[in-house]
C-alpha cells in the first residue's frame, strides 16, 4: 500500500514573485486527486517543488519522509515518480528498452544481464497495464501522442513509483486516448497514489475522486468533484473561465 502526500505551508518565490504561497494539501494513500487551477496557478511548480526540481519551504511529507531539500534522484528513489507536461520518452529506443532503462535504475548490471533471457514480471505488467504490450518492439517515436504518455506512466510503474504526480497528461490527446487513460489511471491508483493536472473539465467530471483548486498560489477549494462544482469561488475564477473559454 502507498503511503500519502502531506504538504503543509509550502512556499515557492522565485526572484521575488510567490508561485506557490502557503499551500496545506492532504492525499490520501491510494487515491486519485485532481489538481485544477488557471494558467500560472502554481501547479506545476507545486510538483516541481515536492520533486526536488526546485526550491521550496514549508513541509512536504510522502507517508513519514520529508522530501524537501532531499536531490532529484534521492526522491525518484524514496518511490515518487513525476510527468512533465511534454513526454519525455527515449523515441530512437523501442518502447521495452524504454521501460528497461526506467526498471534499471534501481536495479544491478545482473538483472540487466538476466533480462536478455526473457521480460522481467513488472515490465511484463507494466506493458499490459499501460495498453503497449503489441508495441514493445516499436521505436517509442513511432508512438501515437497517446501512447507516449501511457509509456511514461508504465517507466513509473516499473520504477515502482509509490506516489505519481502527472503533469497535464490528456492534454492533446483524443476523446478515445482520455478515455483509455482515465481507464489507465483508475487502475493505477489505489495501490498507488495519484494526482494528476489536469485542465479539461469533462476529463475530471468522468474520473477525479477529489479535487484540489489552486489559485494564484493558494488552496481555493477542495472536496468532491460536487463539492468543488458547488464552489462559488470555484465558478467565478476557473469554471466561468473555462465556460467563456468552451
Ligand atoms: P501552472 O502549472 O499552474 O500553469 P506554474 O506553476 O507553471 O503554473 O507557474 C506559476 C507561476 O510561477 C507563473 O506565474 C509562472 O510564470 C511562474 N514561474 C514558474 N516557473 C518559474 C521560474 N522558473 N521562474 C520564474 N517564474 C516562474
Ligand atoms: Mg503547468
Amino acid at each position: 500500500m502507498s503511503g500519502g502526500l502531506r504538504i503543509r505551508d509550502l512556499r515557492v518565490v522565485f526572484d521575488g514573485f510567490v508561485a506557490v504561497d502557503g499551500v496545506d494539501l492532504d492525499v490520501a494513500p491510494g487515491d486519485l486527486r485532481f489538481l485544477i487551477g488557471p494558467n500560472g496557478a502554481g501547479k506545476t511548480t507545486l510538483v516541481d517543488a515536492v520533486t526536488g526540481l526546485v526550491r521550496a519551504s514549508g513541509s512536504a511529507r510522502f507517508g513519514e519522509t520529508e522530501l524537501l531539500g532531499r536531490d532529484v534522484h534521492r526522491i525518484v528513489r524514496l518511490g515518487v515518480g513525476r510527468t512533465f507536461q511534454t513526454a519525455a520518452v527515449f523515441e530512437e529506443l523501442t518502447v521495452l528498452q524504454n521501460l528497461d532503462i526506467a526498471a534499471g535504475a534501481g536495479r544491478g548490471p545482473w538483472t540487466m544481464l538476466r533480462r536478455r533471457r526473457g521480460i522481467p514480471d513488472d515490465v511484463a505488467k507494466a506493458l499490459e497495464t499501460i495498453g503497449l504490450a503489441d508495441r514493445r518492439d516499436d521505436l517509442a517515436g513511432t508512438l501515437a501522442h497517446g501512447q507516449k504518455q501511457w509509456l511514461e506512466i508504465g517507466m513509473l510503474l516499473v520504477q515502482d513509483a509509490k506516489l505519481l504526480l502527472l503533469d497535464e497528461p490528456v492534454a492533446g490527446m483524443s476523446h478515445e486516448e482520455r478515455e483509455a487513460t482515465g481507464a489507465l489511471l483508475e487502475a493505477v491508483s489505489g495501490e498507488r497514489t495519484v494526482v494528476v493536472i489536469e485542465h479539461d473539465m469533462d476529463f475530471l467530471r468522468r474520473f477525479a475522486r477529489t479535487v484540489t483548486v489552486l489559485h494564484a498560489g493558494k488552496v481555493l477549494s477542495e472536496g468532491t468533484v460536487a463539492q468543488v462544482q458547488a464552489d462559488p469561488r470555484v465558478q467565478e475564477v476557473y469554471l466561468g473561465h473555462a465556460a467563456k473559454e468552451a
